[in-house]
């Protein structure tokens, strides 16, 4: 699916970068943060009232939540993080693995792994509703606060803080918080909105301190602490092996030298091998481990390329191959020993109740003697009449859910290009020549169904750019040039690496790639577009600081229907203030529309603007904004938190990527 300026874009907090954990285990930083941790716990301890095979209290979360949120330093963030998870482990049951499942959870802003979807983000005024029920303000009230204030957190905080009350309440506990936002986040059909106020009330009533804070950001989706999943997954590491060594005896003489390679190994395992924290947490902490064929892979991805002699150069003296890279959407299909097939998606969503006819079809592709696999493909809207790929779009047209094969107008073809387990053996370690040739080895294609992607090993400039255009013709959007041997050709769950590169359409044209940008406000039209929205503005997403960057005001590139069709889906998120994590500047659109729609866009170049706020500070004080900007689509696959990030816009450098010439500006 053809994605956009990328890199991590996609990628959002949410995902993990070895290569930084690495370069920061390299530096030293690791046993820096790992020593500090220890001399912070009594920081982050609660004096009174926490005592060992005792529940995790709330207000310890809480309290690291806010030590956390009042430094802007990585290093610090993670050492206090740290001392947290080691007293969440020292002090659990004997036996309990979930305390610590639930602490990282809830860190992290999830109640459960992706692919099972069950996911936070409350809309605000159901959780005005609580806070007035919870606490006796009036709605007007709450909502100036909320105008002032832009944190509807700091609003419950403050409005349970100037509350009289006769009795303390009970004291919150983790798992109470934790069960009862899964409850929430789980309730549906029509009398759900009133359940899901009436916990919340509940939980508001027994808040404390800053605990008001947390639980309504949690309830929102965004904690807005700072904190990445990656330094979760670093302090989740060091606890572990710092809470292993202390029950070994030799904390003193271990804590100068903490073992790197052992919490490099370690996180490369957590994260290669089980992207699962019910399944890593249980293995860290009882030193066990899991198959992992049952749960999805997040899956490997590709850095963009400019021109083909970039791909010559970066793959230069190296084996590597070309593949078509099909506009379809990926689709990594598992089958378990059970004989239960399923497919998931990109962000690991279950998608086989989408595609009850690649349920139906699977089964011929597969040979005897391969009894369970998992294999990456890019699943595509085939016409087979005239056995032509059809663009994406015409594959975004099928229904999601509820899906009937006698119903399917849009049928799908299968174009497999890696073999990642197979027969309970994980693959993921091999040459991807051997994966390939694996993969060959143990299915088939068949007609309109399944294919295996068309790959040429052209290696001059000429031979590339012929093979790139008969992609183009064949209706894909371009190439995926991929190492073929040695380590470097390993498949790397969650990467996007250097070792893939995508040669795409655009380039042919000399256009720049494509960004997916976040709509946070939009401008009343005139004239023939009076009654829709006639401009937008749109924002990037800068997962460290977890806010939502002002780009640019886009009025280009829409027909008379996507404007009916963007009024209708943006008109519902209005909101009078911008959310708190928009980072406003001078931007001032008519109305300003709650982060949520993703949408694609193309642009002829940057600029610097005291207007917007994107990359502020990075380049230089003032933010980037893109000049001439064109909508091409909606992303539906993608949520505000997957739009591109700051970094990739600016050029040069990039805050995960780290490859300093992969800009595209
Ligand atoms: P992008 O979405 O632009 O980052 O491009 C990466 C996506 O291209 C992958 O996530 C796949 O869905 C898709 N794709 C299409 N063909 C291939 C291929 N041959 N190898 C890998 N990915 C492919």
């Amino acid at each position: 699916m053809s994605s956009a300026v990328e890199e991590d874009a996609d990628e959002g907090e949410e995902e993990v970068d070895l290569d930084e954990l690495e370069e920061e285990e390299e530096e030293g930083m690791a046993s820096q943060s790992a020593q500090e941790a220890l001399s912070r716990t009594q920081d982050v301890d609660l004096p009174n009232g926490w005592k060992p095979g005792e529940p995790v209290p709330y207000a310890a979360l809480a309290k690291v939540f806010g030590l956390i949120e009042a430094t802007t330093k990585r290093l610090e963030k993670t050492a206090l993080l740290t001392s947290f998870f080691l007293l969440v482990i020292r002090r659990r049951a004997t036996g309990d693995t979930q305390s610590l499942l639930q602490a990282v959870y809830l860190c992290i802003n999830r109640l459960c792994p992706d692919y099972m979807g069950i996911e936070l983000g409350i809309g605000e005024s159901l959780l005005i509703k609580a806070i007035t029920e919870s606490t006796g303000r009036s709605t007007a009230v709450v909502k100036a606060d909320l105008k002032k204030e832009g944190d509807l957190g700091l609003v419950a905080m403050n409005s349970k803080n100037s509350q009289k009350t006769l009795f303390k309440p009970k004291p919150l506990t983790l798992p109470v918080v934790f069960k009862n936002l899964k409850e929430i986040a789980m309730s549906s059909g029509h009398s759900s909105q009133n359940k899901k106020v009436s916990i919340i009330t509940k939980l508001l009533a027994s808040c404390q301190g800053q605990e008001a804070k947390y639980i309504i950001r949690s309830l929102e989706g965004k904690l807005r602490i700072g904190n990445a999943e990656r330094t979760v997954l670093v302090a989740l590491s060091h606890a572990a092996l710092l809470a292993e060594q202390e029950a070994g005896g030799c904390i003193k003489c271990s804590s100068k030298k903490l073992n790197m390679e052992k919490i490099t190994a370690r996180l490369g395992k957590l994260y290669s091998e089980l992207p699962n924290y019910d399944l890593v947490i249980p293995a860290l902490l009882n030193a066990g481990s899991t198959g992992s064929e049952r749960m999805p892979l997040k899956p490997m991805l590709a850095k963009p390329t400019k021109a083909i002699g970039e791909v010559l150069d970066k793959f230069e003296g190296k084996k590597f191959t070309c593949e078509y890279k099909y506009d379809g959407e990926r689709a990594q299909v598992h089958k378990l020993e059970d004989g239960s097939i399923a497919v998931f998606s990109r962000n690991s969503e279950d998608m086989s109740k989408k595609y009850p006819d690649l349920m139906e079809q699977l089964p011929r592709c597969v040979k005897e003697g391969t009894k369970t696999f998992v294999f990456d493909a890019e699943a595509v809207a085939i016409d087979v009449d005239t056995a032509k790929l059809l663009p994406f779009q015409e594959l975004s047209r099928r229904k999601r859910k509820d899906v009937k094969v006698e119903d399917i107008k849009v049928r799908v073809c299968l174009f497999a290009f890696d073999l990642l387990y197979l027969n309970g053996e994980p693959l993921l370690h091999l040459d991807f020549a051997e994966r390939r040739r694996l993969l060959q080895e143990h299915f088939r294609p068949v007609d309109l169904e399944f294919q295996f992607a068309k790959a040429s090993d052209a290696d001059t400039t000429d031979e590339i750019q012929t093979f790139l255009e008969e992609s183009v013709k064949d209706g894909c959007e371009g190439l995926m040039v991929k190492m073929l041997d040695g380590e470097l050709s390993r498949y790397e769950p969650s990467r996007r690496t250097v070792n893939w590169l995508k040669l795409k359409k655009d380039y042919l044209a000399g256009a720049g790639d494509s960004l997916d940008l976040v709509v946070v406000g939009a401008y009343h039209g005139k004239g023939k577009r009076t009654n829709v929205y006639g401009a937008f503005l749109l924002a990037c997403y800068d997962a460290d600081s977890e806010e939502y960057q002002t780009i640019c005001k886009i009025g280009t590139g829409f027909s008379d229907e996507a404007l009916q069709a963007h009024h209708g889906a943006l008109s519902p998120l209005e909101t009078a203030v911008p959310r708190g994590d928009v980072k406003v500047g001078g931007a001032k659109p008519d109305v300003w529309v709650e982060p949520k729609v993703v949408w694609e866009v193309l642009a002829a170049d940057l600029s610097l603007s005291p207007i917007y706020t994107a990359a502020q500070g990075i380049v230089e004080e003032r933010g980037i904004s893109l000049r001439f900007p064109r909508f091409i689509r909606v992303r539906e696959d993608k949520g505000a938190d997957d739009a591109t990030g700051p970094e990739q816009t600016k050029g040069g450098k990039k805050g995960k990527g780290r490859d300093a010439d992969d800009g595209f500006w």
